[in-house]
């Protein structure tokens, strides 16, 4: 977490404004005692002193997801009609990884925690949803995301159904990769063999769609603060993949992909 609560007079400060001398801190969520985490390489956080239990302010945190969340909210402080940016700010049952209005519209950027299992991101999503705020959900790529095939997560298709067929990867800034997965075709190759009765036989040649792999295919990169769009979408359901009523923030880009792909 980036952010926690100075003991002396309850104010929420960040990390990277932060000095031990004006410490003991606290945890925003469940309040307990917060160290703050210095380095010259890692982002300056702060960690709970002991087992943090169930708190959600640091589950499933890695360094990746704070790099992450500290560079989108610096480039949105950053930005012209974007206001009122916050880190880890409180809504409803939520706490958005950065808050923001950006051109009057209230966004919830929420930056993809390991093992955050469906039903709590769906849960999250409704609960942004009733407050009237747009969630992006933002993802890490684990290994670099090119054009060979792909095994998208259960996290990353759940996010590609509801975006309709886009998932959000962080580059740099606020900048973010969209990514459409198309679907990976596995060709077995035709040979020749005989049969029982010694007649030659073509086996294989077929094609088929892979369960597991995905193709994926780059649109252009955007930056939240320039080419995104409030859309409030009705509950759906394609495949296994159930997707709440939400309230989303997606880029502005047409499909770059063929259409007529089944977006899971
Ligand atoms: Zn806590």
């Amino acid at each position: 977490m980036l952010t926690a609560l100075r003991q002396a007079d309850g104010r929420k400060v960040q990390a990277g404004h932060s000095h031990r001398v004006h410490g003991p801190f606290r945890c925003a969520g469940c309040g307990q005692p917060a160290l703050l985490v210095k380095g010259a390489i890692r982002v300056h956080h702060f960690r709970h002193q002991a087992e943090p239990g169930d708190c959600v302010r640091s589950l499933g945190e890695s360094t990746q997801h704070r790099e992450c969340k500290q560079a989108i909210f610096t480039a949105l402080q950053a930005t012209a009609d974007v206001a009122g940016v916050e880190l880890e700010k409180d809504i409803g049952s939520n706490v958005a990884d950065v808050f923001a209005m950006i051109r009057g519209v209230p966004v919830a950027i929420e930056i993809q925690r390991s093992e955050l299992p469906l039903d709590v991101l769906e849960r999250r999503t409704l609960a942004y949803h009733a407050q009237r705020v747009h969630v992006l959900w933002v993802a890490l790529a684990g290994e670099e995301i090119g054009f060979s095939p792909y095994s998208p997560r259960a996290w990353e298709r759940w996010c590609h159904a509801t975006y309709g067929g886009r998932v959000y990867y962080w580059t740099q800034d606020d900048e973010l990769q969209p990514v459409h997965f198309e679907p990976h075709w596995l060709h077995t190759p035709a040979y020749t063999t005989r049969d029982a009765q010694g007649q030659p036989l073509t086996v294989g040649g077929q094609v088929r769609r892979s369960k597991r792999y995905r193709s994926p295919n780059h649109g252009e990169r955007v930056a939240i603060s320039r080419g995104f769009r409030p859309v409030v979408r009705r509950e759906w359901s394609g495949g296994t993949v159930q997707v709440p009523q939400c309230s989303l923030y997606v880029d502005c880009q047409p499909a770059w992909w063929k259409p007529g792909e089944s977006p899971v």
